[in-house]
């Protein structure tokens, strides 16, 4: 083996040693990359309160849960988003797989629903499908309030019928969503109708719009060739006046879609659901047909919020993406922004945020303590009491504190006397009271406490 000669340099390097072999330890410390963010666990009460609202109402509403996967073939979203829409023409995150398959992060999970109920032949199975999911999706969006380049979306697709109520069925869903959050909203909605009558509409949007061109903002003169139902989507002050008279797309519908229109309507009437008749909501994306609809909170500065969600018809996407003809319709809700909404409206009416609430505090004094006490959390579970308990606070005084900080009923307190009589002490944090009890009484008398019996 050839002498290794070590330079002066060599010998004075330090090389700090790392826990991973063959890395050297890093001095670099990493953010995490813009438009992205951690959940922390300050967060966490809020999603897991929409996270049980969501599948409370899946459960309701007889929708089966789906997951795909986060990556698909870029061209699964160009043909359905369709191009000329900012997700495909800006948003998506596409690379190169090491097999050379282009692909993408999902920006959007209801062409993948649609790709997956033609692949795994659902058409087959008794009609409607329906299908809830939530999970990430991506978009290389400029990042700003609300705004995320990874965010989460719960969403519910109905396919193979079309049927106003299908459509109600999704609005109501979303509708309740919000209300067992508690927070006010209102469903903004139009009818885009179907891709003839939109083209014959766009025909009269696009000559409005080149008649008014010298009034236009650069993005709208744009539009008008590139995109032009995003003109409508315009909130340059200087290009309201003529977003105000431009022609309306429910003037375009034949009596069928008028008609399936109006149904939707009354069925929300009937529901009374507070909706507004928005003619410049057309969402943008290529797969719309007939009901569009966002919706939007009632607090806060009027104008000022974004939409927490969105859905639609998307009748021709099935057949668009190679299935067989299937009518459908879905809705998204964006995670983020309904965490942010309910922060806002809590807020603004002095409401507590959300805790987790715990029944009882366990307390132990010393090493015996403590490991009889990780005996005893073990056994209570499943019982249904929730225990909160710390190890590394070791004094009483510390422990009781976290306890009062927690709002507890009752502490059990273990300490080395109590471990050799095989008791525990109960104390009621409302009078004082302290009583022992033997450990293998512990859990009835704790649940009689609780009225858990
Ligand atoms: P869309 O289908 O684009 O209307 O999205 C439906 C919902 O997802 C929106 O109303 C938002 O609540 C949410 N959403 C969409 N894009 C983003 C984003 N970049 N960051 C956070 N939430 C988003």
């Amino acid at each position: 083996m050839p002498e290794i000669k070590k330079t002066k340099k060599a010998e004075k390097k330090v090389v700090s040693v790392s826990p991973i072999p063959g890395v050297e330890k890093a001095k670099k410390t990493y953010n995490v990359l813009r438009g992205m963010h951690d959940i922390l666990p300050r967060e966490e009460k809020y999603w897991k309160q929409l996270y049980h609202a969501a599948e409370n109402l899946s459960e309701y509403f007889q929708f089966s849960r789906i997951e795909t996967p986060l990556l698909e073939e870029v061209n699964l979203f160009v043909r359905s988003v369709g191009k000329g829409t900012d997700i495909v023409d800006k948003e998506m995150y596409i690379f190169e797989d090491k097999d050379g398959a282009r692909v993408a992060l999902r920006p959007e999970a209801t062409a993948s629903v649609a790709r997956a109920y033609i692949g795994n032949g659902m058409w087959n199975m008794s009609q409607p499908v329906k299908l809830w999911y939530w999970g990430p999706m991506f978009r290389h969006d400029r990042p700003q309030a609300g705004r995320y380049r990874e965010f989460f979306q719960v969403g519910y697709e109905t396919l193979g019928v079309k049927d106003p109520a299908t459509d109600v069925e999704l609005i109501l869903i979303a509708f309740n969503f919000y209300k067992e959050l508690g927070l006010p909203v209102e469903i903004h909605i139009n009818s885009i109708g179907t891709p003839a009558e939109r083209e014959r509409y766009i025909n009269e949007l696009v000559s409005y719009y080149r008649s008014k061109r010298s009034y236009l903002c650069e993005d709208c003169r744009n539009r008008i060739s590139k995109n032009p139902l995003r003109l409508l989507d315009c909130k340059v002050e200087g290009c309201q006046p003529v977003k105000e008279g431009a022609p309306q797309i429910v003037d375009w519908l034949d009596e069928e879609s008028k008609n399936y229109f109006m149904k939707v309507l009354e069925y929300l009437d009937e529901l009374a659901i507070p909706y507004v008749l928005t003619p410049t909501l057309v969402r943008g994306l290529d797969y719309y047909t007939h009901t569009v609809f966002e919706i939007y909170p009632t607090f806060g500065e009027p104008g000022s919020q974004s939409a927490l969600g969105g859905g639609g018809r998307y009748d021709l996407l099935v057949e668009e993406l190679g299935g067989k003809p299937a009518p459908a319709a879905g809705v998204a809700l964006g995670i983020e922004r309904t965490v942010h909404a309910m922060k806002q409206y809590a807020e603004e009416n002095k409401i507590p945020a959300p805790e987790v609430k715990y029944d009882i505090f366990f307390a132990q004094l010393g090493d015996e303590a403590k490991r009889r006490a990780l005996h005893i959390i073990n056994d209570l579970r499943g019982t249904g009491i929730k225990i909160a308990f710390n190890f590394f606070k070791n004094s009483l005084k510390n422990q009781l504190e976290a306890a009062n900080n927690l709002r507890v009923s009752y502490v059990i307190i273990l300490g080395q006397k109590e471990v050799q009589d095989k008791s525990v002490i109960i104390r009621d944090m409302e009078s004082g009271v302290q009583e022992i009890v033997d450990q293998k009484k512990l859990e009835s008398i704790l649940k009689k406490k609780l009225n858990r019996i």
